[in-house]
């Protein structure tokens, strides 16, 4: 049977309750534990696949189609494995089982209640991540004394009966702030927080502070007091240059031999971390710079195009160079000259998006990378208006006008696909999860991978319309890869630029700091060449 860490978060949020959790996992399935980490959201939406970037930031999107938060995404980037949507839990999906089960007559006459109906079904669902896995991390969202965050914690409580205290552990993260005015590091809001668990009826194992400078012995000791926890078992998250860079300074303080030893799990060998080392020096030891413009619909917001971040910083790293993302507001683009926004860029990713807005943009965008010849790479939406500019301004089609959206033309080069044409919800009626892509031999996608079919991630509703597939291959703009079941454009090449690449998945799901994407290792080194060949160029004319 599964053992069980749950991670809850005390004072305010974004303390990196994600971070500590994937880190965790990391040192333990690299000490060879078997590992899994879920998310348990007490939202009332069933997926995150409704919500707006806006609010919540990316959408991630799993193997098997589940839309689920951000985290999950930390999760499989840290513990490389590939996660299911069974481990993104929230309160939508809990009622909507619930519920279900009523109406078909399940509880026999019973009142449902939140206690013990919600709460049992929750604790269904964290047990069955604990298939055959020694450890189960699971993080809870929000902050301890939340209400809705409630019937989590009366859950994650009454979990210790069901599988007996001794093979769960509690982990309370919570905010140590600096108060600059008397120059010192306050305890009081977690004594706070604490409480506020106690009085649920959890006593924490751990306490992770979070903060901006060293919490110091006297500091854990004084917590360790008020919260009747060894100073032992208190531990430091201080503010770090590098989300990679938390696994090696929680292990520094134990924190993953400690779990081990509260869980009466052996304490072996110590976890490898070769390559994560590597990893992380080269991280500090990057010098060159190269600026690629992220021109997409919800560039105010850091956590948007998480995935896509992570990812290019990845295969910067692989190609010893720092990314500086530049975000660009594709709107923008559309009053304001692109030769202006995107000037002094090495390189330009459109990433993905629904709906209208900014669509116009990120065309002229494509029209710009095409005409100047800069590595271009288009994900989903930006596959698509690729396509779109392609046909209008090379192709010189009139339907091209082309999001079928825009205009109501069965022959826009960007059409719904055809078996959700008729389906008006949103969630249903998009193409989610893996699909296979065969690599068409020759093109610079099968070179790039170095394999002939691959698996990758999609979330869409638009495809490429395949009666125009020789009017652009017959133009350069070359089909590199079809998925085998459906028959749908994956991926275009515009043969005449040095690299202008379109894929209709999310490459960016797929990738993890010791295995960059392959795409996005090739794009960056790319950008490279291109900006090293323009240095040299102004060398000879100099
Ligand atoms: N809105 C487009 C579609 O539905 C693109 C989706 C995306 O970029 N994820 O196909």
């Amino acid at each position: 049977m599964a053992k069980y860490v749950f991670v809850t978060g005390g004072v305010v949020s974004s303390l990196g309750k994600g971070i500590t959790s994937a880190s965790l996992g990391t040192l333990l399935k690299r000490r060879g534990f078997k590992v899994s980490i879920m998310k348990l959201d007490p939202y009332i939406n069933v997926d995150a696949g409704t919500m707006s970037p806006f609010q919540h930031g990316e959408v991630f999107v799993t193997w098997d189609g589940a839309e689920t938060d951000l985290d999950l995404g930390h999760y499989e980037r840290f513990i490389d494995e590939n996660i299911s949507g069974a481990n993104s839990c929230t309160t939508g999906k809990i009622y909507s089982s619930v519920i279900l089960r009523e109406r078909e007559g399940g509880y026999n006459g019973e009142t449902v209640q939140v206690i013990p109906h919600i709460t049992n079904e929750i604790q269904d669902r964290i047990l069955k991540v604990g298939k055959n896995k020694d450890v189960v991390i699971a993080e809870i969202g929000g902050t301890v004394g939340d209400i809705e965050g409630l019937p989590y914690l009366e859950a994650i409580r009454q979990f210790s009966r069901r599988i007996g205290r001794e093979n769960i552990l509690y982990c309370h993260v919570t905010l140590v702030p600096y108060i600059a005015a008397s120059g010192e590091l306050k305890t009081k809001p977690t004594q706070h927080s604490v409480n506020e668990l106690r009085r649920i009826g959890i006593q924490p194992d751990l306490i992770v502070c979070r903060s901006q400078y060293h919490v110091n012995a006297d500091l854990r000791e004084k917590i360790g007091l008020f919260c009747t926890v060894s100073p032992d078992c208190v531990f430091e998250a201080k503010d770090s240059n590098s989300i990679y860079q938390v696994p090696f300074d929680l292990k520094e303080q134990g924190f993953d031999t400690t779990v081990l030893k509260e869980l009466g799990l052996p304490i072996s060998s110590e976890p490898d971390m070769e390559d994560w080392k590597e990893f992380s020096r080269r991280f500090n030891t990057l010098e060159k710079e190269l600026t690629i413009a992220l021109v997409g619909k919800y560039t105010e917001i850091k956590d948007a195009y998480l995935s896509v971040n992570e990812a290019l910083s990845h295969a910067g790293i692989a190609n010893g160079v720092k990314i500086k993302v530049l975000p660009v507001a594709a709107e923008d683009l559309e009053t304001k000259d692109p030769a202006t926004l995107l000037a002094n860029v090495d390189a330009i990713v459109v990433p993905g998006g629904f709906g209208l807005r900014g669509v116009e943009g990120m065309v002229l965008t494509a029209q710009y990378a095409r005409e100047n010849d800069i590595p271009y790479f288009g994900i989903c939406l930006g596959m698509q208006v690729a396509v779109i500019e392609f046909a209008r301004n090379v192709l010189g089609l009139d339907e091209a006008n082309s999001l079928e959206m825009v205009e109501e033309t069965e022959h826009a080069v960007i059409c719904l696909m055809g078996e959700h044409k008729n389906i008006a919800n949103l969630g249903e009626s998009s193409r989610l999860g893996e699909y296979p892509c065969n690599l068409v031999t020759g093109s610079k996608s099968s070179a790039i991978y170095d394999e002939k079919m691959i698996n990758e991630r999609h979330r869409h509703r638009f495809e490429f319309n395949n009666e125009y597939i020789d009017m652009f291959e017959k133009s350069g703009m070359k089909i590199a890869g079809v998925c085998p079941t459906g028959g749908q454009v994956e991926i275009i090449e515009n043969t005449n630029n040095a690299w202008m690449i379109g894929v209709q998945f999310h490459p960016e799901f797929l990738s993890r700091p010791v295995r960059p994407h392959p795409l996005f290792r090739d794009f960056i080194a790319a950008a490279i060449a291109k900006k090293n060949n323009a240095e040299d160029n102004k060398e000879s004319k100099r």
